[in-house]
């Protein structure tokens, strides 16, 4: 049996997990985005599009990043694993697939 302290550690090691992920990510964009200088600057080369489409992965992640350190920061406080939305605790299988996530399954569904 899984105790609700048990569900609160392995989410917190998901999440550092998926964290230290997302980190490397970003560094591997940051290091692409440094390199535009040498694209030249030819309107529809297809290495800018190369340039802009690490742009947008990298404000991704950098989102990604963002939900993951609030759902954190639920954690250090004791309120994580809750839905904005209704308040009711987000379904432990839910959170197994998606640890940042911050509405239950019913709330996200309605978002729709
Ligand atoms: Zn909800």
């Amino acid at each position: 049996m899984m105790t609700p302290d048990d569900a609160v550690a392995e989410a917190r090691a998901r999440l550092q997990a998926e964290r230290a992920e997302v980190m490397d990510e970003l560094d591997t964009l940051h290091v692409r985005l440094e390199t535009k200088g040498d694209y030249g600057l030819g309107e529809g080369d297809p290495m800018i599009y190369q340039w802009e489409l690490n742009l947008a992965l990298c404000k991704r992640a950098e989102q990604h990043l963002a939900e993951i350190d609030e759902a954190l920061g639920q954690l250090d406080r004791g309120v994580y694993g809750r839905c904005d939305r209704c308040g009711k605790a987000i379904e432990p299988e839910r959170l197994a697939v998606l640890p940042h996530t911050r509405a239950c399954s019913q709330c996200a569904q309605r978002r729709r």
